[in-house]
């Protein structure tokens, strides 16, 4: 062995050494709100490349800003996953987060999907849209504010304000239009439903399939599955419904975020860093959206067959996704003045 060699080979050793002990010693946990068992493939890709154990407690969200809150500085959580942008408001009204600068982040996710301030950013994206019975609706309406008009009077169908896709959704309007101009809008939804609010997203798509609805306000992942599975009351009519993106000639479609931030007092912020940066990765894209059907946070991550199978859309880009948080409040009350139920 030469010299050159021989440093080379101790160089290489004590390098695996060190790789060695800090992949023993680092971890990231996570609270997440989002669970789906094949995500086990995302963690382990990603201890793989850093060494990196994942930690996961998986929950509510609601319960787990909650819990968040109660550990304060005792928490033992780095990550903070959720799949709304209402929700992750609520977190950092809630103190429990932390701004993460990283270049990373900022070059890979466009600025309207990312907190002004880098409490959290959006790692993939949900459109709601307008679904309508192809044997029953001629000319569906092609905007979100056309679902209040008055010749749609007793078709639509779409759940109760107490979920937070709605309150997203009308927090986007309040945005758009204005609070009053958004609280003549949910009047004239309230007006125009075919039944009270029931159930959830896919009840809604169920509506247009039993002739309950004409019309249907869903997100779309909801509609794909019945392509995917054999979704009871959906699947077997899923051929008779159609779907708008709605606003294409102003705004564009809502499309709302599941988002990760970083947890405040993290026990673990190089590593929980790490992991946010991986979530950005086309990698971490590809999973984290074609698990369901939706579409990537960064530009130009190829879609899955059946996500594509929706076709080509404009998004809104215009509407700050961090404005579904700040405008929640103004939300519920105009959903309490309309009798929203
Ligand atoms: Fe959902």
């Amino acid at each position: 062995m030469t010299f050159t060699n021989f440093a080379r080979a101790t160089g290489a050793a004590l390098a695996l050494t060190t790789l060695g002990t800090a992949a023993m010693a680092q971890e990231v946990n996570i609270y997440s709100s989002r669970h789906y068992d094949s995500d086990d493939a995302l963690y382990s890709k990603f201890t793989e490349e850093t060494g990196i154990t994942v930690n996961r407690i998986e929950g509510k969200a609601d319960e787990l800003i909650a819990r968040l809150k109660a550990e304060g500085e005792n928490s033992p959580a780095d990550v903070f996953i959720t799949v709304d942008i209402g929700r992750m408001g609520r977190a950092e009204e809630a103190g429990v987060l932390q701004a993460v600068d990283s270049d990373v982040i900022e070059n890979a996710v466009p600025a309207h999907l990312r907190d002004p301030e880098n409490m959290w950013f959006g790692v993939s994206q949900r459109a709601r849209i307008i679904f309508y019975a192809k044997d029953r609706v001629d000319n569906p309406p092609r905007t979100y504010e056309a679902l209040a008009d008055e010749d749609m009077k007793g078709k639509i169908c779409i759940r109760s304000s107490k979920n937070i896709y709605n309150q997203s959704l009308l927090a986007s309007i309040i945005e758009a239009n204005g609070e009053e101009a958004a609280k003549d809008w949910a009047e004239g939804i309230v007006a125009n439903m075919a039944r009270d609010p029931e159930g959830g997203d896919t009840d809604q798509l169920r509506g247009l399939v039993s002739g309950e609805c004409d019309i249907a306000v869903a997100n779309h992942y909801y509609f794909l599955r019945g392509f995917d599975s054999d979704v009871d009351g959906l699947t077997s009519g899923i051929d008779n419904i159609g779907w708008v993106w709605p606003n294409q000639s102003d705004r564009g479609a809502h499309l709302n975020l599941a988002a990760a931030g970083m947890v405040q007092g993290a026990p673990n912020p190089d590593a929980a860093k790490t992991f946010l940066e991986f979530l950005t990765s086309e990698f971490a894209q590809q999973h984290f959206a074609n698990q369901n059907n939706e579409y990537p946070a960064v530009p130009g991550i190829g879609l899955d067959e059946d996500t594509a199978r929706l076709g080509f859309f404009i998004a809104d880009n215009e509407t700050m996704t961090a404005s579904f948080g700040e405008n929640a409040g103004k939300a519920q009350k105009i959903f309490n003045e309309v009798g929203w139920k």
